[in-house]
């Protein structure tokens, strides 16, 4: 079944939609975390950031830079948090890729980024080595 977001690439559902080209497509969050609150999806439906295709990632970075600034500046918010929930285990509730654009200000009583795990892990050098060497070695994969 296509989800919730394809239905809205196709009509069939209305949103605020703020952005669109060939490609991609951004339109306001229906539950905003703040004034502003934009979701950038790719037009077709790819479950996660690294299902896209090379083209359509770059696609959509190009769409979340350009409209990273534009929604700062419609609601006057200084910064934002840019962010994927990528993965259920993640927090993805919706199984269509999308990129979060979420204004921030100042005490606006939120959070940073690193907020988001759980307790932080406690590494030893020697698995920290060993984490950075497979992530490299499946990288040159
Ligand atoms: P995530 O947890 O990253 O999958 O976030 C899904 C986001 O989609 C949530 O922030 C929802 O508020 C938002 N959302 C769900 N349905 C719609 C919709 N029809 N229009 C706009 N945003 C939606």
């Amino acid at each position: 079944m296509a989800s919730i977001f394809s239905r809205i690439v196709e009509g069939e559902i209305p949103a605020r939609t703020v952005y669109e080209d060939e490609t991609t497509m951004a339109f306001l969050d229906a539950n905003p975390l703040a004034p502003g609150h934009t979701l950038v999806i790719p037009k077709e439906e790819y479950e996660r950031l690294n299902d896209l295709p090379e083209g359509l990632a770059s696609d959509l970075y190009d769409t979340l830079h350009r409209l990273i600034p534009a929604v700062e500046d419609a609601v006057d918010a200084p910064a934002s948090n840019v962010a994927f929930n990528n993965g259920e285990a993640a927090g993805q509730e919706v199984p269509h890729v999308h990129g979060h654009i979420i204004p921030r200000f100042e005490d606006d009583g939120g959070n940073p980024i690193h907020a988001i795990a759980g307790s932080p892990p406690d590494l030893a050098d020697d698995e920290l080595d060993d984490i950075a060497e497979r992530i490299s070695a499946n990288n040159q994969a």
